[in-house]
């Protein structure tokens, strides 16, 4: 049985027979009661117990409750061969189940997401030098001996072996039964290579150092603390962080850098290869179930000193985990929008404040949140003012669009064309970006003025003309692009309105009839390694104009591009988002900031229909301390976060009544959320009113920044039982309101 190494010697061990709490993955509302099995078992050990017929997994809790009869508790049928999950670990998930409202089994199974988690170690063959000599020798089977000779004490699979001699795998096992070559069982699952923790490939400068020097201050000492590192695109922040994560690693200690759009990191990898000298465990949706298990098991044993990877990287089992980075942490994709509803960067300051670690939060646009949080001393604040070298930040300015007076089905003006055709004289590369997928995001009928519309849901669907379908973006739901109205049955009077990505290379193909085009949108691309091969290509020069969507924003370097237009910068402003602002502010200065990073000036034109917008002229004068004290004083004013806190619920039913009965039950029951001065809004139909065939309502409850609000909305749900049909979902600190 295996014991964790490097936690306190005091880890409480159960011997045979003794009763324990057992935390199942199963929807149950409690831990069960079981006997510890024979040899007993570790607190937090990892175990298979009976739960009816079926065998699930499980975490040893604590002690059992009993008072009750004894004699029908079950045992624990085995301990796994995993390293018992840790104290810190056990509270981590424990709080951050309190805090999100979320059942401890789907906390657990969040920290249990490795494939075979408790199988014996997997082993495959290996093969090096024997003691035997060959009865007869060929060239071929030289070739074996040489090869293996060549790198001494070395094993190798039979593949590998049989590639580098040159040879067909019958001749390396011919050799295996004469005993000159050696067959051996090997485990899989190995360590990751050593990381050096080396140093900065640069010179930094007196800026950067100093604030490398503030964030490894702390790292090796195991008290926790959070520091904003914020500063322009090209700054050095990623160097910067490096220097941490070095020195986490001369520590002895462990590091996470968690970044927003995994898939699109080869660039990010090559950069931790060059500075420490291999690769990192890497852990996302991309990473295949051999390499999960494999990086699982490292990184509770300590044999992976650094793992790159995306939200759900948060609850692996790290042994010692020194530093968390959050790269871009005002991005959206670290809230989890389904499952369990946890922010990722949040999470992180929790984990750290737990394990004596520290966190760094990069950004060159921070969150509201964490620019209040450095504003009151929470966290420490660390900036980066200048770009590296000679870049600076683009010239902004607005394009008025009332006064460019364009043709309908049209969306470039003359003056943002007359930029791109200058960008193309200098062959330098034009961004125009555009954060709307497919070709038109309406399609009407011209006879009937119909809407082509979701079955399933309270949405319009999107024309990808590149697929050939009408797309639902809400469910995913495609069907063929009708060529007579759904409603009217007139034939070829359907219109598509708006533009898409797609749209617009066909009006730049028109504009620029020799420019080389490429259109950078996430589904446009059968696979990640497409998309990445496309994005290297252009930052070499592949294309004199990219039309993109958000993807585009997120850290890609283009060191051509020198223009970046903005179709249309209103988008973000419409609709009753409490974070439409400051999200509009993040994009378009993230956009912004593609343009000019090498050592041409950039330029920045955003096509307005309001250039007076509150919005817009605080991303044009680029005083983003002036925003951020507005929108604050401005959330302040009102109560909302980061001043105050909220709760989205979400109730869903196939029945419309039903759901709405019971939203408007929940809200008169409202004492327990009185009590603690919360008050609830609701129900209405929420904005995107039906998913999937089910009708969706939505409350919203205030309350202040100091109120105990999660025991409150539980008592609060509990007081009334919930119809077996309907949905309810509760979402802490929501950042979507759809
Ligand atoms: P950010 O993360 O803020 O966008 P990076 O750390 O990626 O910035 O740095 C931007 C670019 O400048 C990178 O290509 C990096 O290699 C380079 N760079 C940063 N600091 C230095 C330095 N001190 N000396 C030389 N090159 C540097
Ligand atoms: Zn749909």
């Amino acid at each position: 049985m295996r014991k964790p190494e490097n936690v306190t010697p005091l880890l409480r061990h159960f011997h045979e027979g003794e009763l324990i709490s057992v935390l199942t993955t199963q929807p149950l509302d409690r831990a069960l009661d079981y006997k510890a099995p024979e040899g007993g078992c570790f607190l937090g050990a990892f175990v298979e117990v009976p739960l009816g017929p079926r065998k699930v997994l499980g975490v040893v809790w604590g002690e059992g409750e009993g008072g009750y009869d004894l004699a029908k508790v079950r045992s624990v049928i085995r301990v796994l061969d995993a390293v018992p999950m840790r104290a810190d670990m056990r509270e981590f998930l424990t709080r951050a189940a309190a805090y999100t409202l979320t059942p401890m089994p789907a906390m657990l199974r969040l920290a249990t997401r490795s494939p075979g988690l408790g199988d014996p170690p997997s082993m495959r063959k290996i093969y090096r030098r024997g003691s035997g000599e060959p009865d007869r020798m060929t060239d071929a089977r030289r070739r074996v001996i040489e090869t293996l000779a060549d790198y001494g004490d070395l094993a190798f699979t039979l593949g590998e072996l049989a590639d580098m001699a040159g040879v067909s795998t019958s001749v390396i096992k011919g050799l295996v039964s004469q005993g000159v070559v050696a067959e051996e069982q090997s485990p899989r699952d190995t360590a990751y290579p050593r990381l050096e923790p080396g140093v900065s490939p640069y010179h930094l400068t007196d800026e950067q150092q100093s604030a490398a020097d503030a964030l490894t201050k702390n790292v090796s000492d195991r008290t926790y603390g959070t520091t904003l590192l914020k500063g322009v695109t090209g700054s050095g922040k990623t160097e910067v962080y490096l220097e941490a994560v070095g020195a986490s690693l001369a520590a002895g200690r462990q590091a996470l850098v968690l970044l927003p759009e995994i898939a699109l990191t080869a660039e990010f990898l090559t950069r931790v290869e060059a500075r420490f000298g291999a690769r990192p465990a890497e852990w996302h949706s991309g990473v295949t179930m051999t390499e999960r298990r494999r990086a699982w098991k490292m990184i509770a044993e300590g044999g992976a000193q650094l793992v790159v990877g995306a939200r759900s990287a948060l609850f692996l089992p790290f042994q010692d985990l020194g530093l968390i980075v959050v790269d871009e942490e005002h991005d959206t994709s670290y809230k989890q929008e389904d499952g369990v509803l946890y922010n990722a960067r949040d999470m992180a300051v929790l984990r750290a404040s737990l394990t004596g670690a520290q966190v760094v939060l990069a950004s060159a646009t921070p969150s509201l949140e964490s620019w209040a949080n450095a504003e009151s001393g929470k966290y420490n604040r660390v900036t980066l003012t200048s770009r590296f070298g000679e870049a600076v930040m683009p010239k902004m300015s607005a394009i008025d669009m009332r006064l460019e007076q364009l043709p309908s089905n049209r969306w470039v003006s003359d003056t943002l064309a007359r930029a791109v055709t200058e960008r193309i004289e200098n062959k330098e590369q034009s961004l125009l970006f555009l954060n709307r997928r497919g070709y038109a995001p309406v399609t009407i009928c011209r006879a009937c003025g119909h809407q082509i519309g979701c079955d399933n849901c309270d949405a319009r669907l999107v024309e990808h003309r590149f697929l050939k379908r009408l797309v639902c973006h809400q469910c995913g739901e495609t069907k063929p692009i009708p060529s007579t109205c759904p409603s009217c049955d007139a034939e070829d009077r359907l219109a598509p309105v708006g533009p898409g990505v797609e749209r617009m290379a066909e009006e730049v193909a028109e504009l620029f009839p020799d420019a080389r085009v490429a259109v950078l949108s996430s589904d446009l691309f059968g696979s990640t390694r497409a998309l990445k091969a496309e994005i290297e290509g252009i930052a070499e020069g592949a294309a004199d104009i990219i039309i993109g969507t958000q993807i585009v924003a997120k850290g890609h370097n283009f060191p051509l591009l020198t223009l970046v237009g903005v179709i249309d910068a209103d988008l973000g402003l419409q609709g009753s988002d409490l974070r439409a602002a400051e999200r509009t502010f993040q994009l378009m200065r993230q956009v912004a900031g593609r343009a000019g990073r090498a050592d041409k000036p950039g330029q920045a034109l955003l096509q307005t229909y309001q250039p007076e917008h509150p919005v817009i002229k605080a991303i044009l004068s680029g005083d983003e301390e002036e925003f951020w004290s507005a929108e604050a004083a401005e959330r302040k004013a009102v109560g909302v976060p980061p001043y105050g806190r909220m709760a989205g619920i979400v109730l869903s039913s196939p029945d419309v009544g039903e759901v709405f009965d019971f939203g408007k039950a929940l809200a008169s029951r409202d004492e327990p959320l009185r009590k603690i001065g919360a008050q609830v809004f609701g129900p209405a139909a929420a904005p995107i009113a039906r998913v999937r065939g089910r009708h969706r309502v939505r409350l919203l409850v205030k309350a202040d920044k100091s109120a105990p609000l999660q025991a409150a909305l539980a008592t609060w749900v509990a007081q009334l039982k919930q119809p077996t049909n309907l949905r309810l979902s509760i979402d802490i600190d929501p950042q979507s309101f759809y």
